[in-house]
């Protein structure tokens, strides 16, 4: 086992994973910008070191000061939360090379991921389903056209390189393809420096359904069920449920089989997300996510398996501590995302909380690095904090949440926690009968 992780994030995920690493007796080690000295994952650490200037790119993101900070403490282990490194191919291999093990899967497996059209023909080839559209990236409008006559307007064309919703354009007629085609490579190019582009079927009114899986990096792999994360603004997921309100048992082990399969035969390690948009019946793979998530409480919740644990365990080289037999699941969880937000116009909202208060009782849990009199750093995005409720079913976890929902108190800044007072007392969303538009039609009509 590691002597001493170095926790490679701040904010809520860095305290989620220093909470893992010193319930298995590891020592941690925090990194921090000058924004964040006194911030509570510093605090809270065996040992801290400053890694630059509050801009993510001279301090979260900065490679060299990172490494660094692991030769001067001696941490033997890496752990990169979300966002930020988690994904960066390159990070893990420079880990590597300095003989510190990176808490994520293997670099190829980060590269083949991070590629859309390649992560895409991977799912395919290991027997995920995929949405129906172009073999590869498309360059001219000929082929285009042929591909979209074949599967059937409207067609969405993405950008190979793509990632948080962005370099995607809708065609609904032949008519409009050449315009969508032109401004997703042009769009593509500009952003991510990459225009290749394909052809997919638009799906109308999907669910944004993902599976959880771990692998142990030696061909073994299990499914941890799934997370509904159909309520979306900006293609940022707002509220989480395991499990969906939308799938039954059958469908359950029929997606989570044909992932964890997948998974094992990739040879798999640590924790993985493939994400699916669902709709009448079927499953249609969109892209895998190589890191832990922000929502992977509501699974913790549902399993009673701590996902830190294991990425740990399986880094180490111990293995996973379950098989797909022992995973059971049990009642239902929800997360709400809280955003240090104006809870209608959504403009970033940073400063001081005066007094910060979170519920409590049975059920509850808050994963949050806030307390009261922190100053909020403008320099990094709203999270402050996930309200995760669990029940014996979904009844109960809305009842639960409803209460918690008002026993949350967060003085001195705006924040999001309005329109989840408005969500729990939803008709739609207490019947569970929502798809990845709901949420901005609903703000569309009622903000
Ligand atoms: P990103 O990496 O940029 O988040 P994704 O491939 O995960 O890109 O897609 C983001 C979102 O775009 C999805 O959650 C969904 O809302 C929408 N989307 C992507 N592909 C399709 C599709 N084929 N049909 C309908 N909507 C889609």
């Amino acid at each position: 086992m590691f002597q001493k992780i170095l926790i490679a994030n701040r904010g809520e995920i860095a305290l989620r994973v220093l909470r893992a690493a010193r319930e298995l007796g590891i020592q941690t080690v925090a990194v921090h910008s000058t924004a964040d000295a006194e911030a509570m994952h510093v605090r809270l650490a065996d040992e801290s070191v400053c890694i630059g200037p509050p801009p993510s790119r001279d301090s979260y993101l900065n490679i060299h000061q990172i490494v660094a900070a692991c030769e001067i403490t001696g941490a033997d282990a890496v752990h990169p939360g979300y966002g930020f490194l988690s994904e960066n191919a390159k990070f893990a291999d420079i880990l590597a090379a300095h003989n510190i093990t990176f808490i994520g899967p293997r670099a190829d497996h980060i590269r083949i991921m991070g590629d859309k059209i390649e992560a895409k023909r991977t799912a395919q080839r290991l027997g995920i389903p995929v949405v129906p559209g172009s073999d590869g990236a498309v360059t001219d409008e000929a082929t285009a056209k042929k591909i979209a006559a074949e599967i059937g307007y409207p067609v969405i064309i993405k950008a190979s390189a793509g990632g948080g919703g962005r370099g995607m354009k809708v065609a609904r007629s032949e008519a409009d393809l050449e315009i969508a085609l032109a401004t997703a490579r042009s769009e593509a190019g500009a952003a991510f420096g990459d225009d290749a582009v394909y052809v997919e079927k638009y799906l109308e009114k999907p669910r944004h359904i993902e599976v959880q899986v771990m692998g142990d990096g030696d061909g073994r792999a299990v499914h941890l069920g799934e997370r509904d994360c159909s309520l979306q603004r900006r293609h940022q997921k707002v509220w989480e449920e395991a499990n969906s309100p939308a799938l039954n048992a059958a469908d359950r082990t029929r997606i989570g089989t044909t992932v964890a399969n997948a998974m094992a035969e990739l040879s798999y390690a640590g924790a993985g997300t493939v994400e699916f948009l669902y709709e009448n019946g079927e499953f249609y793979f969109i892209e895998m996510n190589t890191r832990l998530q922000v929502e992977h409480p509501v699974t913790e919740a549902i399993t009673g398996i701590d996902l830190v644990h294991e990425q740990i365990r399986v880094a180490s080289g111990s293995g996973l501590s379950v098989e797909q037999k022992d995973i059971k699941f049990n009642g239902h969880a929800i997360e709400c995302r809280i955003n240090a937000e104006d809870p209608k116009t959504f403009t970033p909202s940073p400063g001081t909380v005066s007094h910060f208060h979170t519920p409590g009782g049975l059920g509850i849990r808050v994963d949050s690095a806030v307390f009261s009199g922190y100053r909020i750093p403008p320099f990094y995005d709203s999270l402050i904090g996930k309200l995760i409720v669990h029940g014996s079913n979904r009844v109960e976890c809305m009842m639960r949440l409803r209460r918690a929902l008002g026993e949350f108190v967060v003085d001195g800044i705006k924040t999001t926690l309005p329109l989840f007072q408005e969500l729990v007392n939803n008709t739609d969303i207490a019947n569970g009968d929502y798809d990845i538009h709901w949420l901005e039609k609903y703000l569309a009509d009622s903000h």
